[in-house]
């Protein structure tokens, strides 16, 4: 497995000479400019174990930070309010120091060097549905993207954020498994479903979610008779198997797939009854051309 490192400012001298991937490239050094860089090598020049730092820095009082903000200038009442909900992340933020981090330092220090996840999930931006709370992954163990309606668009639309994480994380991270989570109630799935053909819009999220638009069509052949919520709920579906599908436009997954390297997945969580539906793909029953059709198998709920 080639070993990937997310976050270039741990990158050492060994690190840029091991990391020749075509990720690494784009993580790596090669989009900073010389100055950067000599810089950057400089800092790491000057610093002799990087462990001992880090730990350094583990170990360091929090007496700082508390004192500028502390002394921050109130004006108003909303910068009371912000800077009581940052005194509440500060919080959460020392409570997971402390019961995790340092209580798990080796483990921390191993990830500080690299990451070997065996989950890609691709989920929605809504704040209710964040995949590590609701499925328990914990750092290190899913390389995850986010966006609205958790679309994956298909390899000819071109360039985006949610296939820019996918190449590394299929290429250089080598994951195992790609889970695609939908979610009750997505505001994403109810805007594609309301988009009215004939109206011209600059939005962004209509520009973004009419990726979903053969899912709307196919809702709308086989629901038509449901009223808007319930095609919403059976779009919210389509649209995650239309995604797995979208997935295999990718020649460099689909490559992985028929090699039995990669797995992908839907995954469906109901927040009004708290239910998790879970499926696979089966890549030899799904059909990519003509009368596209996603064949799935291993279907769970898990109630
Ligand atoms: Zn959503």
């Amino acid at each position: 497995m080639a070993q990937a490192v997310f976050q270039s400012s741990y990158l050492s001298r060994s690190d840029f000479s091991k990391n020749s991937s075509k990720s690494s490239i784009i993580f790596g050094s090669q989009l900073r400019s010389p100055t950067m860089e000599k810089t950057q090598l400089r800092t790491l020049d000057s610093v002799k174990t990087k462990s001992t730092v880090r730990l350094k820095a583990v170990m360091e009082s929090p007496g700082l930070t508390q004192e500028v903000v502390e002394n921050e200038p109130k004006v108003g009442g909303v910068t009371n309010e912000a800077a009581n909900h940052f005194k509440e992340l500060k919080h959460r933020f020392l409570g997971f120091k402390k019961d995790k981090y340092l209580s798990n330092l080796e483990r921390y220090q191993q990830l500080s060097e690299a990451q070997y996840p065996k989950f890609m999930v691709i989920a929605c931006a809504d704040s209710r549905v964040c995949p590590s709370s609701v499925l328990g992954f914990q750092p290190g163990e899913a390389f995850v993207v986010r966006n609205v309606a958790n679309l994956v668009p298909p390899h000819e639309n071109g360039p985006t954020e949610t296939n820019a994480a996918l190449e590394f994380a299929v290429n250089s991270l080598e994951v195992e498994n790609i889970l695609v989570v939908g979610h009750s109630c997505c505001g994403g799935i109810k805007a594609l479903m309301s988009l009215q053909d004939e109206v011209i819009s600059s939005s962004f999220i209509r520009s973004w979610v009419v990726v979903g638009s053969p899912a709307k069509s196919k809702t709308k052949a086989a629901a038509s008779n449901l009223n808007f919520d319930q095609q919403c709920k059976h779009c919210e579906k389509e649209s995650i198997n239309r995604s797995l599908m979208n997935l295999l436009s990718y020649p460099w997954i689909e490559e992985r797939v028929v090699r039995g390297k990669l797995s992908i997945h839907g995954g469906y969580y109901d927040f009004i009854d708290c239910t998790f539906e879970k499926w696979t793909l089966d890549y030899k029953g799904t059909t990519m051309h003509g009368d596209s059709e996603c064949s799935i198998k291993n279907r769970e709920f898990w109630t």
